[in-house]
């Protein structure tokens, strides 16, 4: 088991509460009963910025979803918890995204974009104690990062990381009114060194 890394409350509460969003009370407690995560029923972290949770508490709640629906069938369900973690994050901690008031409109949408992803790295670096990184190529986003919760989960053998995919999705979504197809081409929890999100600059039709 990977060693310690603490998580601010505030973001371990904002997944549990976008799971409660996406599968009601009941199917959180029994993510929170499968994930060993039984302290946290109707006991939910505080919302500051703390660092008291952990890495680990937040990949179990991952895995407790993943053991539940199957890893096919959880796909959809954490890219959903993904897109309403980002739509609370942005609610209940504008500060952290610095989005609130950020005059984006009349930019051309790949500077709406890296704007954006340029945010949610420096957020993932200065307040989830995430280190991340932005890498740009002429087709597309590469958001790159080195410790993840899924170190905290069993191996797998693709990658695992549906909710950041979720969050990127949204964030995404929030900057242009588009959608992307968006996609981990490397995971941790798959033995790659860090966990790699290709963000194409070309959305969906
Ligand atoms: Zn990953």
């Amino acid at each position: 088991m990977a060693e310690e890394r603490r998580l601010p409350n505030a973001a371990l509460r904002t997944l549990f509460l976008a799971i409660e969003e996406v599968m009601g009370a009941n199917g959180t407690r029994a993510v929170l009963k499968a994930g060993g995560l039984e302290r946290f029923i109707d006991n939910y972290p505080p919302n500051n910025t703390a660092l008291e949770s952990t890495f680990a508490d937040y990949g179990a709640a991952e895995q407790a979803v993943e053991d539940l629906y199957g890893s096919r069938g959880a796909r959809a369900i954490l890219m959903r918890i993904g897109r309403v973690t980002f739509q609370y994050t942005l609610r209940e901690q504008p500060a952290i995204l610095g989005l609130a008031g950020l005059a984006i409109k009349a930019l051309p949408m790949g500077m709406r974009m890296k704007l954006v992803l340029e945010r949610v790295t420096k957020a993932a670096n200065e307040d989830v104690n995430q280190p991340a990184q932005l890498r740009e190529e002429p087709d597309a986003f590469y958001f790159v990062v080195g410790e993840c919760p899924c170190r905290w989960r069993p191996p797998h053998t693709s990658p695992a990381c549906f909710v950041t995919v979720g969050v990127l999705q949204e964030a995404m979504h929030w900057a242009t009114g588009k959608n992307f197809r968006i996609e981990e081409v490397a995971c941790i929890s798959n033995g790659a060194a860090a966990c790699v999100y290709r963000i194409p600059k070309q959305p969906v039709e």
